[in-house]
């Protein structure tokens, strides 16, 4: 079986800033393909690893004949293990999967960290969830984390050999490099910044080595960001997350989603244009002029996130790398 590297060991490796991308498993009812023609052009950039993110079960609501609603459950993207095995095989691709606390046990939890170590999975991102779509805050399983940082306690004691059963017997231990999510903008449900990078903190000492960060559209908010870090006493590798604007609607939906600004400059730029085709042009100009200065600022890895297509991530890729 191919031993893949940790994040971690890559970039202390690499001569030159790395390339990685997010992706997202395909809708249900989609199979591999309507992903592969997303990925395989940016596996010509030789990705220092792939994430593959993880999306938990949502409650719909349905009208009956007889009035009365139905609550279903639904799951619009599952098969984050099975697109890690595709991604596996098919490309040899260091792949991360995202691991989150949302809507698993901590049993179920234990059984998903083996199944991904028989795959061979090295590496792994910890996150915690957000709320369901019908519902206004995270609400973790009885038996489930209320936190990622729980979720990288978890792994870490695996990593030691530490299953849940305390009885079990010569048990193998897992090697997971283990990343978190940082907020160069602050999370949204934390009251400040400095709360915020505490919290951060202590998912670095319980165990994560690395950190790759929320979206941003102003480099100024990562470079500060890492300052904080820093100043807070974390040095582990931070990953600045990249996403190119691509229809116009990104102007209130990214700042809705995922709680950031963007520069006033790029929204005015973006308002000009006259269509979607402009708007996704400009996307990758401005994504181009960032990374050309994170490349220049040395930061170890540009993770680019694909949100299902990719035709602009290789124009950037092309353009920086
Ligand atoms: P946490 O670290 O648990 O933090 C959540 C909030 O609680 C923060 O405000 C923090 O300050 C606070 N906090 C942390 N620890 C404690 C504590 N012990 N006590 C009190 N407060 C605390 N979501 C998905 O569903 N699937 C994905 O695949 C996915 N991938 C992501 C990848 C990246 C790079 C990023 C940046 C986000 C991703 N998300 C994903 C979104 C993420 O799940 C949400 O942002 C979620 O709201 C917070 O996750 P977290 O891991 O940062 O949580």
């Amino acid at each position: 079986m191919q031993e893949f590297k940790s994040v971690t060991e890559s970039i202390a490796k690499a001569s030159k800033t790395l390339f990685s991308f997010e992706i997202l498993p395909p809708l249900k009812g989609q199979h591999f393909e309507h992903i592969q023609q997303g990925v395989e052009p940016l596996m010509a950039f030789d990705p220092a690893f792939v994430n593959v993110t993880y999306h938990q079960e949502e409650f719909e609501y349905k009208q009956l004949d007889n009035g009365l609603l139905q609550k279903k459950t639904v799951r619009k993207r599952p098969g984050t293990v099975g697109i890690t095995a595709a991604l596996l095989y098919r490309y040899h691709a260091n792949v991360v999967p995202h691991i989150i606390c949302g809507g698993f046990t901590k049993e179920e939890t234990e059984n998903a960290l083996i199944d991904l170590h028989f795959l061979g999975v090295k590496n792994l991102l910890a996150v915690r969830g957000d709320a369901q779509a019908s519902m206004k805050y995270f609400q973790a399983e009885p038996e489930g984390h209320a936190h990622a940082i729980d979720l990288v306690k978890q792994i870490a004691a695996l990593n030691k050999g530490q299953y849940l059963d305390e009885e079990l017997l010569n048990s193998t231990p897992t090697d997971f490099c283990i990343g978190v999510a940082g907020y160069p903008e602050k999370h949204m449900e934390s009251p400040n910044l400095d709360s915020d990078l505490q919290h951060l903190k202590s998912k670095v000492d319980a165990g994560a080595s690395y950190i790759v960060t929320q979206m941003f559209f102003d480099n100024s908010k990562y470079f500060d960001f890492v300052d904080r870090c820093r100043n807070a006493d974390i040095h582990v590798p931070i990953i600045p997350g990249l996403k190119p604007i691509s229809v116009l609607s990104h102007l209130q939906k990214l700042p809705q989603t995922f709680h950031i600004d963007l520069p006033e400059i790029l929204v005015k730029e973006i308002k000009k244009c006259s269509d979607n085709k402009s708007v996704r042009q400009l996307g990758v100009e401005w994504a181009i002029a960032q990374a050309k200065e994170l490349i220049q600022k040395k930061v170890p890895v540009i993770h680019f996130y694909t949100m299902g297509r990719s035709d602009n991530i290789q124009k950037i890729a092309e353009a920086v790398y």
